[in-house]
């Protein structure tokens, strides 16, 4: 499992239900199958919108961290899981 920590232009995420932080945010990686990793990112509080639906999480071969699986992750794995949620309100 690895770990990195990155910091966001303003305005690009979504705020955290929880702690209202939209610039700092931990990138996840875990190895889900022998070949495959799941990469996800969560907030800096441990908010983590995917806990209770792995399947809206990334799928990696390799799992790397790179800037361009984080992009995704902010999109696929925060930002799209959020604004669902803020439209079921
Ligand atoms: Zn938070």
């Amino acid at each position: 499992m690895s770990k990195r920590t990155f910091t966001l232009i303003k305005g690009y995420a979504y705020k955290c239900p929880q702690c209202l932080n939209d610039t700092k945010f931990i990138g996840r990686s875990e190895q889900c199958a022998e070949d495959l990793c799941e990469v996800w990112i969560e907030c800096v509080c441990g908010f983590d919108p995917t806990a209770n639906n792995t399947g809206l999480r990334m799928e990696s071969v390799m799992g790397q961290l790179s800037k361009e699986a984080i992009w995704e992750s902010v999109e696929n794995c925060w930002n799209n899981p959020i604004a669902t949620w803020a439209c079921k309100t």
